[in-house]
């Protein structure tokens, strides 16, 4: 099978969890497009509750979409089911795991259920490479919590599918871990594995992925480069009323991100943590224009990112 430009598309895709009992009906993806560039580690960041594991789990066939399309490594996930889920590995945000079981034995087992015949299985070398080797026998209740998180890594990998994708891999993780965690996952990415993974914390997704779409409320509010999208995090715009109209941009101002508005408005764009709002003032009035009213404005992205932040903490 070539290799596709993308890991995974989806167009429209829908969630809404029916009523139940008193629960009322839930719309938790709302007709959304993604596309997820093959070799890129992709972040799907949102606040709790955004939506993000609903669309793991429709990629997983853990949940039944409502409606859209979804490919997964060019497969469309309706009519190709078990091609297309072969192709990615998915590690849940809870930890399921039968505790009487070795990890040894738990690799197996997946292997198995996976079909990988018993000449291609790699056991041994994924548990050598998350760090499990050592409690290849031990059970599975003996382990630690970060422990059964890397098992659980192991065992979406033992298929050795180009698509690993990770739902919150660090919540509950101790920092050390999480450091270990993120060494590996970058191996993987560097041999070749592309990495979704879903998180809350802005900061991860930062320093992880190369491309983030964020999604609040079951709507992505943007999708792009992850330096691209810290820029626009950082914008800001001041909306001045001046009180004699203005024909041109003055020259003293060129050097600024600053356009003339249809009503006469001037619309300056500038960065929040570069620029403060006074200097710009000084800098306008410097040039004889006089200030009726002014008014700032931000990407509506801010406040998801308020969300998120006011949340970790
Ligand atoms: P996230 O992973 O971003 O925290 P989820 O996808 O888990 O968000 O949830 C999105 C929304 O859908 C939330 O409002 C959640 O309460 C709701 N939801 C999730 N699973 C179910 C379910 N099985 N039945 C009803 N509502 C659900
Ligand atoms: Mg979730």
């Amino acid at each position: 099978m070539s290799a596709p430009d993308y890991a995974i598309e989806v167009e429209k895709l829908e969630k809404v969890y029916a009523a139940s009992g008193k629960m009322p009906e839930k719309r938790a993806l709302n007709a959304i497009d993604i596309k997820i560039p093959r070799g890129s580690i992709f972040g799907l960041l949102g606040p709790n509750g955004a939506g993000k594991s609903t669309f793991i789990n429709i990629l997983a066939g853990l949940v039944t979409k409502t409606g859209g399309k979804a490919k997964i490594w060019d497969m469309d996930i309706d009519q190709h089911p078990r091609a297309s889920r072969a192709a990615i590995g998915v590690v849940n945000q809870e930890i399921t795991m039968d505790p009487f079981f070795t990890p040894e034995e738990a690799l197996e087992l997946q292997a198995g259920f996976y079909g990988v015949p018993k000449s291609e299985r790699r056991t041994l070398e994924i548990l050598e490479a998350v760090g499990l080797a050592d409690k290849r026998d031990a059970y599975v209740r003996q382990l630690s919590g970060g422990m059964k998180r890397r098992l659980m890594i192991a065992k979406a990998l033992v298929h050795n599918p180009p698509v690993l994708i990770l739902d919150e891999p660090t919540a509950g993780v101790d920092v050390e871990l999480r450091r270990s965690l993120w060494q590996y996952v970058r191996r993987l990415h560097d041999e070749g594995t592309t990495i979704i993974l879903t998180t809350h914390y802005l900061e991860e997704a930062e320093e992880l992925c190369d491309e983030i779409a964020i999604i609040n409320h079951g709507e992505v509010i943007a999708c792009e480069p992850t330096s691209q999208l810290l820029k626009r995090l950082d914008q800001r715009l001041l909306i001045i009323t001046p009180r004699e109209p203005v024909d041109a941009i003055p020259d003293e101002l060129k050097d600024l991100d600053i356009r003339i508005r249809q009503n006469g408005d001037l619309e300056i764009s500038y960065r929040n943590t570069e620029t403060g709002i006074g200097r710009l003032l000084e800098k306008v009035r410097a040039t004889g224009i006089s200030v009726a009213d002014l008014a700032t404005d931000q990407p509506n992205l801010e406040d998801v990112f308020v969300a998120m932040t006011t949340e970790a903490a």
